[in-house]
């Protein structure tokens, strides 16, 4: 059996890694991308002999499983971050982010004190009907904006999602981005009880909320990518897929001189928008759900400044109502102690936001500029010339799931029932954040491991690996007793991929 997974970003190498680990040895599998790299949006980099994420910057770990994967890729534990505070930036000065909020969002709208970066109007009376119809679904902005008034919206909930999304409270969807709120918001009929069901919803944990493979993000691919034992085709475009009466035919490489690809079962992990140019061929109504999807583009500027020039705190979030280009801060030494170096301080500012791409079109140079003027006057310090400087662009890069992406995403799968050898999986489907990815290729691994022909390889998979003394029992162990993330399912309401984080 032949598998053909495209898109070499996180959740198609998940999908690779997992396809290895289910379907053992008998499997070929190869690995597709564009890119001359693993990774997609995992890439580590170096300023000024520095080392820095340029693209996602951590995990968070309430989902275990990039833990469970890099332990067993062999990276050892994650790396934690420092106990520090973060800020949100609120009518010029930086604020420490209320505690015990639900992104952004408290139980009790009185908690919020003049002190803090926001002020809630009180709850109206909770009306007989719970907040939102069974399955229903809004943007954040649309439950929250009526109930606690703006500022908790532009001050507070809009910097939080800004950070993660790049998009905005009022066009983002709750089911996506708060899915115990969503969940909550259809049995209770108050904010501040929906909000308090979803808390008292949300697992225990101890410790950190985030974490990152040591070694950084692009080793931590490069090493899954390995542990997949797939052929890896890096520089390849994959520009047309067409269903064959045995498989699949994919159109690898340039148009002048393409290459054609046969597999028997295809993993599409690519964005949106090019998954929907090769799904147009044979699922034109597929193609159509998938391809709404609309992305931001951001920028994040890496800045290494000589010395100790930031204050002690993880960063800070800017919101669109203060009138900066800047709109997150990282303060990467303090917030990540692995990643300190000394004599400099090492700084990550985000810039861009749905919608509002004009800042975007400044020349490099120009927009490490206006973000280290906007640091500079945020913190209210001049700063010194940087001996480092990085401008990383990612064009339309961060989905903007809009009120019922879920609904369509399950159109789109159910219109594939008659391709069952084709799966989808990432960013664009699932949700956005790095454990929600790595479980969409789970899922689409898993869809395909249950064809019959991946059956049959699995049942042998199974038998090679138990000891001679226990193939019997082998033969018949549930195959999904498979490492790590087993029997759990990819869903965006697998976490709150709104955490990812405060700093970006
Ligand atoms: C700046 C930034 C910061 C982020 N920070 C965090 C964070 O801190 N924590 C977190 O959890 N998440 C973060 N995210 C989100 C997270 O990184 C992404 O959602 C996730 O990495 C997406 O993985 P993916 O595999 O679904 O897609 P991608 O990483 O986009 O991978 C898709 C791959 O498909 C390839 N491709 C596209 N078209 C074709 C084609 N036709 N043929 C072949 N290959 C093709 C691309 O080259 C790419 O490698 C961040 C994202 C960005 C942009």
């Amino acid at each position: 059996m032949h598998v053909a997974v495209v898109g070499a970003g996180i959740s198609g190498l998940s999908a690779a890694w997992r396809l290895r680990h289910r379907l053992g040895a008998g499997v070929d599998i190869t690995l597709l991308d564009q890119a001359g790299r693993f990774g997609g949006k995992l890439t580590t980099g170096e300023v000024a002999g520095v080392r820095v994420e340029q693209g996602a910057e951590s995990v968070l770990l309430r989902d275990p499983v990039v833990a469970e994967l890099a332990g067993a890729l062999g990276l050892g534990a994650l790396a934690q971050p420092a106990p520090l505070p973060a800020g949100i930036v609120a009518a010029g000065a930086t604020r420490p982010v209320p505690r015990g909020t639900l992104l952004g969002i408290p139980t009790d709208p009185s908690t919020l004190d003049s002190a803090g970066p926001a002020r809630a109007t009180p709850e109206p009376p909770g009306g007989p009907d719970p907040l939102l119809a069974a399955g229903a679904d809004v943007s954040v902005g649309a439950l929250v904006r009526p109930r606690y008034g703006d500022e908790v919206v532009d001050r507070l909930v809009d910097p939080l999602l800004g950070g993660v999304y790049a998009g905005r409270a009022d066009d983002l969807s709750l089911a996506v981005t708060v899915p115990a709120l969503h969940a909550a918001a259809q049995h209770e009929r108050t904010l501040s009880a929906a909000v308090r069901a979803a808390q008292a919803a949300a697992p225990r944990t101890t410790g950190p909320m985030f974490g990152v493979p040591a070694g950084g993000l692009s080793a931590f691919a490069t090493a899954l990518a390995a542990a997949s034992g797939a052929t890896a085709r890096l520089d390849a475009p994959v520009r047309e897929l067409a269903p064959t009466p045995s498989g699949w035919r994919l159109t690898v490489g340039s148009t002048r001189d393409p290459e054609h690809l046969t597999a028997d079962a295809v993993v599409l992990a690519v964005p949106a928008r090019p998954a929907a140019r090769l799904l147009s061929g044979f699922a034109p109504a597929v193609a159509a759900e998938v391809g709404v999807l609309d992305y931001a583009s951001i920028a994040l500027v890496t800045l290494v400044l000589p010395g100790d020039v930031l204050p002690a705190s993880s960063g800070f979030l800017v919101p669109a109502t203060e009138g900066y280009a800047i709109k997150a801060a990282t303060f990467v030494g303090h917030k990540w102690p692995h990643l300190a170096a000394p004599d400099v301080s090492l700084v990550r500012l985000s810039l861009g936001r749905y919608g509002e791409t004009r800042v975007l079109q400044c020349a490099d140079a120009d927009l490490a500029e206006l973000a280290r003027a906007d640091l500079a006057a945020i913190l209210g310090t001049r700063l010194p010339d940087p001996v480092g400087v990085r401008v990383q662009r990612w064009g339309g890069a961060l989905p903007q799931y809009g009120p019922g992406h879920l609904d369509r995403i399950a159109r789109a799968r159910a219109g594939l029932a008659e391709h069952p050898t084709l799966a989808l999986a990432g960013a664009g489907y699932d949700g956005v954040g790095i454990p929600v990815c790595v479980r969409s290729g789970f899922a689409a691994a898993d869809r395909l491991a249950a064809t019959p022909a991946a059956d049959r390889l699995a049942a042998a998979a199974r038998l090679a690996a138990a000891p001679a003394a226990d193939r019997p029992a082998a033969a018949a162990a549930d195959r999904s007793a498979a490492g790590p993330g087993v029997g759990r399912r990819a869903a965006a309401a697998d976490v709150e991929p709104a955490e990812i984080s405060t700093g970006d």
